[in-house]
């Protein structure tokens, strides 16, 4: 593969990543010759930290860029020369781009989920919207959710403090009262209630962590479900809430709209979206 844009996605326990074969596929559809590696930190036994070194020699090694994923995306922020506007303002980076030998990072979870909200379920209200999880996939939601207008997001945490932190943190960015943390069972059943929507950020519905998230009676028809898991696709909470009424987005869109988005700042190319969805659907 000489002469092949060379990227590689930095991470642990990164196997089962779907990211080499969307990025290639795709990029051979398109005709560029271009090769996605997976380094992956717990193969060659080294802590997160180890992501700063991952980021020199790739760089070194006349790398196009990295994908970065758990648990590396916020550690890698002190090994860079800049960031994008969202990725500073979200403190997590998930794509990394070398340009004349500065690494400069990206996050581009955040623009995945709002597109894939946006195709995925056109037209639906935001004008309250309850968030479960304020880890990585929270905060890019968050961020995604009020960047496109959302009135207010409710965010609940089984860690308490990551959701206060996250409050904090848009209240920073988008002003105070926009989106704020709640506890508790009583909480959360009074925010469901009077919420558009629900989007789902937890590792819950995994086939290591199985289950619901919430309670299956707080799911009605008029309350839209968006859940950002995406292996399965069919996680409990999507198969209980279309049972429920409730109109249904998996993980899927954003996986994929997150993957495009760094295809294009890795190859200067805009890639075909629908197909990258379609292959997506088959892998
Ligand atoms: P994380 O560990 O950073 O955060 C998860 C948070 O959820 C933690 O703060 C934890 O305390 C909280 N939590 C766990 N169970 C909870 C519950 N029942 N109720 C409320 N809070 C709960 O993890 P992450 O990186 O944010 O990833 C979360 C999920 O999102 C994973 O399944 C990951 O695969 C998925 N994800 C999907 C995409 C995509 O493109 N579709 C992108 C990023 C992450």
């Amino acid at each position: 593969s000489r002469g092949a844009l060379l990227v590689a996605l930095v991470g642990s326990g990164i196997g089962p990543s779907l990211s080499p074969a969307l990025h290639e596929r795709e990029a051979e559809r398109a005709g560029l010759p271009y090769r996605y590696r997976r380094i992956d930190l717990d193969e060659w036994g080294l802590p997160p930290e180890a992501v700063g070194d991952v980021v020199a020699v790739t760089r070194d090694a006349g790398y196009r860029g990295l994908n970065i994923t758990h648990p590396c995306k916020q550690e890698v922020l002190a090994h860079l020369d800049g960031l994008s506007a969202d990725a500073e303002a979200l403190g997590a980076v998930n794509t990394v781009v070398f340009t004349d030998g500065r690494a400069v990072g990206h996050n581009t979870d955040w623009s995945g989920f709002t597109r894939g909200l946006a195709e995925g379920m056109p037209g639906v209200r935001l004008d309250s919207v309850v968030l479960l999880g304020a880890g990585g996939a929270g905060a890019a939601v968050a961020h995604g959710l009020l960047t496109q207008g959302a009135g207010t997001v409710r965010i609940f945490d089984l860690d308490r403090h990551r959701g206060e932190d996250l409050e904090a943190s848009l209240a920073a960015r988008f002003g105070g009262g926009r989106a704020t943390a709640g506890h508790g069972d009583d909480q959360l059943a009074r925010a469901v209630h009077a919420a558009d929507g629900l989007v789902h950020a937890t590792p819950t519905g995994m086939a290591a962590h199985p289950g619901l998230p919430l309670p299956a009676d707080l799911l009605r028809p008029d309350l839209w479900v968006a859940d950002v898991v995406y292996r399965p696709l069919d996680t409990e909470l999507v198969t209980t809430a279309a049972a429920a009424g409730c109109r249904v987005l998996d993980g899927g869109r954003m996986a994929v709209f997150q993957a495009a988005e760094a295809f294009r700042l890795f190859t200067g190319t805009e890639p075909d979206t629908g197909r990258m969805l379609r292959h997506f659907d088959v892998l």
